[in-house]
C-alpha cells in the first residue's frame, strides 16, 4: 500500500494505472463500516484507493472539527489489512485554496431534515466529494446508506453534472445490539450509549408495523416517538428515495430517517424499505 499526500502525486501515480479504480472517500477513525465499503471496492476494481480527511467545509461553526476522531496509524493498518491500494491523506492546505468556485447543494433536498440541523453542511460534502472524484478519477465511489441523504445528494451531483463515476450504495453496518456504527460513537458514555440504541429500536419497531401492513406515516411516526422518547429528537422522517416527503409507505420506495442528539452527539440511521 502506498501513502500517498498530494493532489498531484496521487494524480500521477493512477494515470497510468491499468484496470478499474474504486475509490472509499472517509473522515479517518475507521470502523467496520468503512471496512464494508472497502471490501465493496476491492472485490468489484482492480485498484482500491481510500482517502481519510476531515473535511473542513462540512463542519459547522461550534461543530467538532478540531475534536473529531484521528487515528492515522490504526487506520493505515486497517487500510492494509484490507488490501487497499492507495491511501490518500491530503493536508487541507493542498485541497482547498483562496477565492474559490462554490458548489452548492440544492436549494430543497441539501436543506430539509440534516441540511436544516446543520445549514451548508451538504455544500461542504458536495465540494469536497467533486474535489476527491476529479482527482481520483474513479471508476466506481463506494458510500454508506447510513448517510442517505448525502449519499442522494451525491447521486444527484454526478447525475446533474454528467459526472463519469458510479456511485455504489452499501448498506449500514451495525453493532450486534442494533447501533449504527459511526466515528463519532466513541463520543458516548456508557449510559448515552444505552440511550443511542433507542434510535435503532425505533427503526426497528418502524419495521415491524411495516410488515404488519401498517403504512400510514403518521401512525409510524407517532410510534417511533414514543420509542425514542426522552431523546432530544431533530427528526424523524419518512420520505421516497428521492427524499420527498410520503403519507403512505411505498414498498421498495421509502426511507426512514431519525436524527438525534444523545447529549453533545448528534446521531443519524436510517432503514429502507
Ligand atoms: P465518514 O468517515 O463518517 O465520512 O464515512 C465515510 C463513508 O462511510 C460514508 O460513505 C459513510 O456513509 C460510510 N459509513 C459510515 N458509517 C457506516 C456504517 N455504519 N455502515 C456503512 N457505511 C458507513
Amino acid at each position: 500500500m502506498k501513502i500517498v499526500h498530494t493532489p498531484d502525486e496521487l494524480k500521477m501515480l493512477l494515470k497510468d494505472a491499468k484496470g478499474s479504480v474504486g475509490f472509499v472517500p472517509t473522515m479517518g477513525a475507521l470502523h467496520s463500516g468503512h471496512q464494508t465499503l472497502i471490501s465493496e471496492a476491492r472485490k468489484a476494481n482492480d485498484i482500491v484507493v481510500v482517502s481519510i480527511f476531515v473535511n473542513p467545509t462540512q463542519f459547522l461553526e461550534g461543530e467538532d472539527l478540531s475534536s473529531y476522531p484521528r487515528r492515522a496509524d490504526a487506520d493505515e493498518k486497517v487500510c492494509e489489512l484490507s488490501g487497499v491500494d492507495y491511501l490518500f491523506y491530503p493536508e487541507a492546505s493542498s485541497i482547498y485554496g483562496r477565492d474559490e468556485v462554490s458548489l452548492k447543494a440544492p436549494d430543497v433536498r441539501g436543506y430539509i431534515l440534516e441540511g436544516t440541523s446543520r445549514p451548508g453542511h451538504f455544500d461542504g460534502v458536495l465540494t469536497v466529494v467533486m474535489k476527491l472524484l476529479n482527482i481520483v478519477r474513479a471508476d466506481r465511489a463506494y458510500f454508506g446508506q447510513k448517510d442517505a441523504q448525502q449519499l442522494m445528494l451525491i447521486q444527484e451531483m454526478v447525475r446533474q453534472l454528467f459526472m463519469d463515476v458510479d456511485i455504489v450504495p452499501v448498506q449500514t453496518v451495525r453493532e450486534v445490539d442494533g447501533l449504527a456504527l459511526s466515528s463519532r460513537n466513541v463520543y458516548l458514555s456508557a449510559p448515552e450509549r444505552e440511550e443511542a440504541l433507542k434510535i435503532a429500536r425505533s427503526l426497528k419497531r418502524a419495521g415491524k408495523l411495516v410488515m404488519q401492513d401498517i403504512l400510514s406515516v403518521d401512525r409510524i411516526k407517532v410510534e417511533m416517538l414514543a420509542v425514542l422518547e426522552p431523546l432530544e429528537v431533530e427528526h424523524v422522517a419518512i420520505v421516497d428515495r428521492a427524499f420527498n416527503p410520503l403519507e403512505t409507505i411505498e414498498i421498495d420506495n421509502t426511507i426512514i430517517l431519525v436524527e438525534a442528539m444523545v447529549g453533545n452527539t448528534r446521531l443519524l440511521d436510517n432503514i429502507w424499505i
